[in-house]
Formats: structure tokens, sequence, C-alpha cells
């Protein structure tokens, strides 16, 4: 094969996409798991519910990931509103919280004022932050960050702010402007429209791997394999290796698995080394459905951030309020996706995530109470968030070129490892990038410059 590329989910469909767009026919597809989609595929489980792995919100950069969008799924889409909201002390503030904060407890709201008003006496002519923490610090102000801020980002990181960087932020946190949030609070305004998914699509039908089972099936007939796992990399024979015995040799490999994983699979050992060091977090998502409909106080709301320790999971979704398609019956169930991070290299049992889910929900207020024989579905991502530490662009810069001089080109959420450039249609394009590099010289702009790209549509 010309191409060979590991893994069906966004990444590896971009790339595959690109090539047949090209009218390139030597490539193939090669997935371990059942059907196509990685991070972003969608189950329908045996009880007839629809779960997503977390909730995938499609906010495009890309013109180009706009006509696949439509082209996928032509009439397929809901538009929704964005309609976030935070969790915090017991009561729900529409997000983003700085700019609602009338809505929080007197007290909290006048350390969060405090800290704005002390932030904005600052010198403006500071050294940049050296972690995210003081990022946030000097952002928000001591107020917000203690009371949001570093609990909300240390539950979905599993790390302290302080062991993060902060060059990855772009467009993904809204930043403060004290005398906006001063108005808002006199004149009792709610303010939601921040950010760049006010609103958006979201598939009638299937969940959101609704997009990558259409993009899988554009492709020409056996371009995807399932259930073929590569188990071996030959980088000096340009071979791969397949857990079911079977071997196949390339020109170009484009792998989309973990790039740790991927470097170790080469046997390329001080490569291998260099990026073990990259960290991550593992997130389950626990699907659970309710024989009830959703309950009044979740009917409005697309997700809620949760930062308090009385629920496991940072972020709640009534997932079934995103389509009627995802329960058997809306009038009659409900269903909900708790996400849930934990240390990379750590695990929680089915039972123990079963019991804290419940008790998160009740203990946050959402619902009254959670029968024990409740219908859930688990999903459990090994690898869910790469962790944008002080030392990753040092530890990419040298790997990606070494695993590039034997023609291996690690691309995608966990091939790139680059958070801010990690979403669906970040991955999608990254496929397509590399596609275009290889054949035509054309320089990729997703993997190198992600502020580039996130700073408009292109
Ligand atoms: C909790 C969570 C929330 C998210 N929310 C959003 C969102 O709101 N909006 C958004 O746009 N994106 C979101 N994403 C990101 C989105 O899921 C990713 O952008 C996307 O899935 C990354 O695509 P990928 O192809 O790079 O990797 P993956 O989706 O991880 O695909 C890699 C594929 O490679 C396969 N593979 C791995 N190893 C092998 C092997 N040895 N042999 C063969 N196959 C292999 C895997 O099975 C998998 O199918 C979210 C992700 C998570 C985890």
């Amino acid at each position: 094969m010309k191409f060979c590329i590991i893994g069906s989910g966004p990444t590896g469909l971009g790339a595959a996409h690109r090539l047949a767009e090209l009218g390139v026919g030597d490539f193939r597809v090669y997935e371990r798991e059942t059907q196509v989609g990685g991070l972003a595929a969608s189950v329908r489980d045996g009880r007839g519910f629809t779960w997503d792995c977390a909730v995938h919100v499609a906010h495009s950069h890309y013109h180009a990931f706009d006509r696949m969008l439509t082209a996928a799924l032509p009439d397929g889409y809901y538009t929704l509103e964005r309609r976030a909201w935070v969790r915090l002390h017991g009561v729900d503030v529409p997000y983003p919280l700085q700019y609602n904060l009338r809505h929080l407890p007197p007290d909290i709201r006048a350390a969060c004022v405090a800290g704005l008003r002390e932030k904005d006496r600052r010198p403006v002519l500071e050294s940049p932050p050296t972690n995210f923490r003081e990022w946030i610090e000097r952002g928000f102000g001591r107020g917000i960050a203690e009371h949001f801020m570093l609990p909300y980002n240390r539950k979905q990181w599993t790390v302290p702010a302080g062991e993060m960087s902060w060059q990855w932020i772009g467009d993904r946190v809204p930043t403060v402007d004290t005398a906006r949030v001063l108005r808002h609070i006199e004149e009792q305004r709610d303010d939601v429209t921040w950010g760049p998914n006010a609103t958006f699509q979201f598939p009638k039908e299937g969940g959101t791997g609704a997009i990558w089972k259409a993009v899988a099936a554009r492709l020409p007939a056996g371009a995807v394999q399932l259930q073929r796992e590569v188990v071996g990399i030959d980088p000096r024979a340009k071979a791969i290796r397949f857990a079911d015995g079977g071997s196949e040799r390339y020109e170009h490999l484009i792998s989309t698995m973990p790039l740790p994983i991927l470097a170790r699979l080469t046997g390329l050992d001080a490569v291998a080394q260099r990026a073990a060091q990259l960290r991550h977090t593992r997130v389950y998502v626990m699907g659970v459905a309710l024989d009830h409909p959703i309950p009044e106080a979740l009917r409005d709301k697309t997700w809620i951030y949760c930062a308090g320790a009385e629920s496991n999971f940072y972020r709640l979704t009534p997932f079934s309020m995103f389509s009627p398609a995802h329960t058997p019956d809306n009038a009659r169930y409900c269903s909900l996706l708790c996400e849930i991070s934990v240390p990379a290299g750590e695990t929680r049992s089915p039972a123990d995530l079963r019991a804290a889910t419940f008790a998160g929900l009740v203990r946050g207020g959402f619902l009254a109470q959670v029968p024990e024989d409740t219908h859930t579905h688990l999903f459990d991502a090994a690898y869910g968030y790469p962790i944008p530490t002080p030392g990753r662009d040092r530890i990419l810069g040298e790997v990606l070129p070494s695993l590039e001089a034997f023609q291996i080109f690690s691309r995608g959420r966990f091939g790139g490892w680059k958070y801010e450039v990690s979403n669906m249609d970040h991955s999608f394009m990254q496929g397509v990038e590399v596609i275009d590099r290889i054949l035509a010289g054309t320089p990729e702009r997703t993997l190198p410059t992600p502020d580039v790209v996130n700073a408009g549509k292109r």
C-alpha cells in the first residue's frame, strides 16, 4: 500500500477522505474496533439508547470541515443553542461564570469581585505567566480562581494547574473584562453569548458517530478494515504487523494511535522513552438511562460544568435533549452523560463508578434519587485528554520528526498530542493536511500553528 492509516477516528478518516477526494486508491485504514469513529463514535445499546463518548459539539474552524459535515449527513442535523451552566455552591450560574456572577451567593460574589479589582491593579507590563495557575490568577483574580477555575480544572485535568502550560488556551477559555462583569451585576443582566459555539449542529439520529459512519461509507469499498489491530511496526522495512498474524508494507504510514504507544511499537527506544514523558488523563463516561422524562431543572441546559466535590463528574449533559432519537421514547425516558476524569494509569471499577455517579447526581441536587436498578452504559477512554504540560512542545519537536524520518506521520488528538487542536474538526483536518503535505508539499497548518487555525475560520 502507498498509504497505511492506523485508526478510523476523525483523523484517520480525514486522511482517507482526502486521498479518495484526490483519486488516490492505493490506501487502507486499519481499525482495531468493530466500528469507525474512535472517541467520536456512538453506540446504540440493546435497550435502544444511543450514547456518545461525552457530548461532542461540532464547532468548526474550517470551511472544508463544514462542507464535509453537510455532505456526510444532508438534512441530518438539529441546530441547537448552547445553554451551558456552571453548578457552584449549590446554584446554577449561566456560562461563562465570570459574566454572570450575580447568580452566586453574596459572599462568594463579593470575593470574586474583590479578586477582579485586585487583578486590575497589577502592573500592565508584567512578565508572562509561567504556568496555567498563574494565568488563571492574573486573568480572573483570586476569587474566581479559588471558587471555580482552579477546582474545576483540577477535576477535569487531574493535575494541579501549576503543572500545566497556558499557551494552549487560545479561544477556549473566556477571559475577563471587569467593567463588563460589574455592569452585568448592577443591571442584573445575564450574558451567555461568549464563545465560538453559541449554536451548534448535532446529528438527528445515531449520535456524533453517525457523522463518521457516513464519512467512512463514502470511501471506496474495502478501504476501511475493522478489527485489524496493529501490534508491530518495522520502520526500516516499512511494514506493519497485525494481531491476526497478517502484515502489510507501506510507503507512508499515518498513525492516529496514542503517540507513546506508536513510538513503542516502532522499537525506536530513544524515541519511545521521550514520548513516554507525555501526560494524559483517563476519562470515564457514565451514561445514565432514567425511567422518567427529563427533570424540569435540566430541560433548559445543554451541559453543566460541575466544579464541586459533591459530584465525581466534571460535566453533566442531559443527552436526550440533543435528539429524541437518543432514547426509545423521550416522553417516558431520559438519558444523561456524566464525564469523570481520573489520572492516567489509574482505573475505577464499573460498580464504584456507578455508585459514585448516582451519589453525585443526588448530592449535586440534579435528581431526587437514582434507583439501584437504573440502566447505565460505561465508556472508558484510557486516553481522554492530552495534558498541555510545559515540556510538551519540546518532546513533540523531537519525537514527531524522528518518526517522520521513517515516513511515519503521527497525527490527531493523541497522535499529535496538542489539546488545543484535538477536537473533531482539527483532527479531521490534521488528516487532510498531512496527505496534502506528503503528496503536494503543502505545509500543514493545524498541528504546527494552532493559534493561526483557532484565530478564525479558514
Ligand atoms: C471526553 C471527550 C469530549 C470531547 N468533546 C468533543 C467536542 O465537544 N467536540 C469535538 O469536536 N471533539 C470532542 N472530543 C474530541 C474528539 O473525540 C476527537 O477530536 C477525535 O475523536 C480525535 O480523533 P482521532 O482520529 O485523532 O483519534 P481517536 O478518535 O482516538 O481515533 C483513533 C482510532 O485509532 C484506533 N486505534 C488505536 N490503536 C490502534 C491499533 N493499534 N490498531 C488499529 N487501530 C487502532 C482506535 O480504536 C480509534 O478508533 C472529545 C473527546 C473526549 C475524550
